[in-house]
Formats: structure tokens, sequence, C-alpha cells
């Protein structure tokens, strides 16, 4: 990808709205997208994930960057702008975490396979078929521009038991937040 050197943001914790969010259909690319782009991928590589969404960098633009050398595929990372889920196939249980939680995994089913379609950093069409972690880290990244965490999948029960833990990352964003 051509363009500006990302930065290594902040990433939001639970708590903070911006996670809460609908992200905003993208229309034309200007710098300051190409900025949010790079700075987007810079952010997941520094910080070991396999995905992060705009949101989680406090701006619900609907974009999110995606790894797959994560899940062991020989493509680079990109970004994903406008996604939609256009297949999805199976059911798959695995364990599953989020930089805006960081140390929280619980085991979620996700579909096995799925199918994104939007358009790359350039605007031109894009499409990628994945399966097992990779559709996981796809589906886990189009919730979070519906403004949607992995945790609201749990059982109410389940959600219950983690409530102190969540009152923390409250705590720690609106500490970071001033
Ligand atoms: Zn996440």
């Amino acid at each position: 990808m051509t363009g500006p050197a990302g930065r290594n943001r902040r990433v939001v914790l639970y708590g903070n709205p911006a996670l809460r969010q609908q992200a905003a259909r993208i229309g034309e690319t200007t710098p300051r997208l190409r900025r949010l782009f790079a700075d987007l991928l810079r952010t997941m590589l520094e910080q070991d994930g396999m995905g992060l969404a705009a949101n989680q960098l406090g701006e619900p633009a609907a974009v999110f960057a995606i790894n797959p050398r994560g899940a062991g595929l020989e493509r680079n990372p990109c970004c994903v702008v406008n996604p939609r889920i256009t297949r999805s196939e199976g059911t798959l249980e695995a364990e599953e975490g989020c930089l805006s939680l960081p140390g929280l995994y619980e085991i979620l089913a996700r579909p096995e396979r799925v199918r994104v379609e939007g358009v790359d950093e350039e605007g031109k069409p894009f499409a990628l078929e994945a399966e097992g972690l990779l559709a996981r880290a796809i589906v886990h990244e189009v919730d979070h521009l519906n403004g949607v965490l992995f945790i609201d999948h749990l059982s109410p029960a389940r959600r219950g038991l983690l409530a102190g833990r969540l009152r923390e990352y409250e705590a720690q964003e609106q500490a970071a937040c001033g």
C-alpha cells in the first residue's frame, strides 16, 4: 500500500462510546481517511491484533484492518472499506478476544466460513473468502462497525460473571480519556 506511514495509536477500551456507535459508510477517500487506514494497519500489527476496526481508534467509519498472516495465510494485511458479509456457512466454537477488552478470552460460536466484500484502500472492489480463525476475525470486526462487541454474544449468566471485569475496563478508559 502506498500512502502515509501509520501511527501506532491507543486502542479504546470497553466503556468508550465509540465502540457502541454504528460506523458511517465511507464515500470518497480523503487524506484524513488515508491516515486512518494507515493507522489501523500500523496499530493492528504493533499490538498483535488479527483485526482492528476504526471504532477502536475512536473513529466510527466503516473500515477495518485485517491480518490474514495471523491465521497462517500468505496474504498481506489490508483494510476493508464498507465491508459486508455476503456468505456465511457452518458454525465453529473457539476462543476469542479483543484489543478493547485486553486479557479477556471467551469461547464463542461463529460462522466457519464467510465471504466479505467491500472496497480496498484505493476504492477498488475487494472480496475475501475466509474460514476458521480468519472468518472469526472478519465477523468480529464487522460486529465492531455495528457497535457490537464479542461479549454481547455471551449468555446473560456468563456476562454477569464478567461484570466486575467490565467495570475495571470502564474505569481504565475513563482514566485514559481524562
Ligand atoms: Zn475487537
